[in-house]
């Protein structure tokens, strides 16, 4: 049997390592920590559990996609559901908004709440259902190094409609024109920070991402996010996978061309093929530092961090649901913070996700587990010391401001994860959450294919390769690189 060897256990690993060994591998996992997941773990803190990082889920049938290629019910490993609302809005003015995931509620609480016309929001969400049903095909589902994916009827149906896709105009210009209100204008840029770019630099192009959300919905997996990552992992062992957790890979042997094997704890491991799952700009540094390297692809700007606190709250909020922002007066100012200035402004956009809104046992009776993050930028070594203790402070001013309480008296457990955190558990360069930022128009072409330009056994997946960072992408980077690019195990 030909040996593939994985280098990372995050969603793109798992998913690799599932589809290589349908496709006939007998496949080992090396990971660096002691769990699998990467970025998509949980943390546990006296009575409370947190999904670590992602808490946004779109696109389930990616994940079900798994198992039934294994002949396998997904139901038997992984279960979620559809959420009635996506999220819940709040300003400092007071206005609060609930987003339904019914249309018709939608469009009357945006409405009623900011003064939007329905047909504004129409008009938006059928333009981001017709920019994915133009692009999705070439620049999701297809890897777009591979001329083929150029050459067929979607490639054709989207240059004559090029005029529709607004390359040329940033996300907050087309928001604009298409809102009257500015807080409608607000709630729409948002969605730049899905992929962690910038709404007023990065092309309009991504509204594509609101379709995701308010037209086809966003999910809960039972058992918390986390459990993604655990039914692929368990899919995986019942395969036959191998796992072997705490060995980080330290070199990548090339000889002739072709990969060797791998390093760890200084024994080589051969293999007949070798998948990175580990952030490519680092596998390059790390991994391949004796090997030419593709220097216009790994200095390629990076997405946006984030600072996370995990709260334990020993009090409840009905007024909060799964997922809540709590929104930035000066949105503008707020990115130019972090994009252009490197730090972060006073005024931070605040996200909660409270999953034991949904899951009572995530928290202890009578309270709830509260991840609260807000968007940072990238380890540039700034003085984070110095700004996660000021952003604290302003974080839970704020909040208790909004919230009308004393925030501070309810937290009774605490744990961080920042930029410099993010890099060292899982190997993001800069601590970025979605590789490479989509701020400018041409990012898409600059993000790393998925299989070595000259080492033909050496391939890449996850979401610092095509097509990006984000569960959903993730998962599609690692089905491309293995149905468009790795050969049948002879
Ligand atoms: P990663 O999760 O990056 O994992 C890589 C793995 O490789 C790690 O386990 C690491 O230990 C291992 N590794 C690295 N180097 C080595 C080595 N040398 N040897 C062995 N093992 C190694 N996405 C969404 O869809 N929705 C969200 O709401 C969302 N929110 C996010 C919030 C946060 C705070 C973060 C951090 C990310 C968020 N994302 C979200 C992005 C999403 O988590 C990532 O895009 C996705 O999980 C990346 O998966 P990956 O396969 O690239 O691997």
């Amino acid at each position: 049997m030909k040996k593939a060897i994985i280098i990372g256990s995050g969603i793109a690993g798992l998913a690799a390592a599932v589809r290589l060994k349908l496709k006939g591998y007998d496949v080992e996992v090396f990971e660096a920590n002691s769990y699998a997941g990467g970025k998509l773990s949980e943390i546990k803190l006296g009575a409370y559990r947190f999904d670590a990082g992602p808490s946004l889920f779109t696109m389930p049938e990616l994940v079900d996609e798994l198992f039934t290629a294994a002949g396998k019910n997904p139901k038997d490993y992984f279960n979620y559901q559809q959420l009635a609302e996506s999220c819940r809005y709040f300003w400092e003015d007071g206005t609060q908004l609930t987003a339904s995931s019914n249309r018709a509620e939608l469009f009357k609480e945006i409405e009623d709440k900011l003064g939007e016309p329905p047909a504004n929001l129409e008009k938006a969400l059928s333009k981001s259902a017709a920019l994915y049903d133009t692009l999705a095909d070439l620049f999701m589902f297809k890897p777009i190094h591979k001329l083929s994916t150029w050459l067929g009827p979607k490639a054709f149906k989207a240059y004559t409609r090029l005029h529709t896709l607004n390359f040329n105009r940033s996300m907050a210009d087309e928001n604009r024109r298409l809102f009257k209100t500015d807080k409608a204008v607000q709630l729409f840029n948002r969605y730049a920070t899905y992929n962690g770019s910038d709404p007023y630099q990065a092309p309009a192009t991504l509204n594509i991402i609101p379709h995701l959300e308010f037209n086809r919905g966003a999910f809960f997996p039972i058992g918390g996010m986390h459990s993604i990552t655990q039914s692929i992992l368990k899919l995986a062992q019942d395969l036959g996978v191998s796992f072997h957790f705490g060995h980080k890979v330290e070199e990548i042997k090339i000889e002739n061309n072709a990969c060797k094997a791998v390093m760890v704890n200084g024994q080589w491991h051969s293999a007949d093929l070798v998948v990175s799952n580990m952030d490519m700009v680092n596998t390059y540094r790390k991994l391949l530092s004796n090997q030419k390297q593709p220097e216009r692809l790994l200095r390629q700007p990076k997405s946006s961090s984030a600072l996370i606190f995990y709260w334990g709250i020993k009090k409840s909020f009905p007024a909060l649901g799964l997922h809540n922002i709590f929104f930035s007066d000066d949105y503008k100012e707020e990115f130019d913070q972090i994009f252009n200035k490197g730090t972060i402004s006073s005024d931070p956009t605040i996200y909660v996700n409270i999953t034991s809104k949904m899951q009572t046992t995530d928290a202890r009776e009578g309270g709830e587990n509260w991840f609260t993050m807000i968007n940072v930028p990238n380890n540039q070594g700034q003085d984070w010391d110095q700004l996660i203790a000021e952003a604290k402070h302003n974080m839970i001013a704020k909040l208790s401001r909004l919230l009308k309480v004393d925030l501070a008296a309810y937290i009774e457990e605490e744990d961080y994860l920042d930029p410099r955190r993010i890099e060292s558990k899982t190997s993001s360069s800069a601590g970025s959450l979605y590789g490479n930022s989509s701020n400018n128009p041409y990012a898409a072409f600059l993000r790393h294919p998925h299989q070595h330009h000259s080492i033909s056994n050496l391939y890449f997946c996850g979401g610092s390769v095509h097509p990006g960072g984000g569960i959903p992408l993730s998962l599609l980077s690692a089905k491309q690189m293995v149905d468009y690019y790795v050969p049948e195990a002879k």
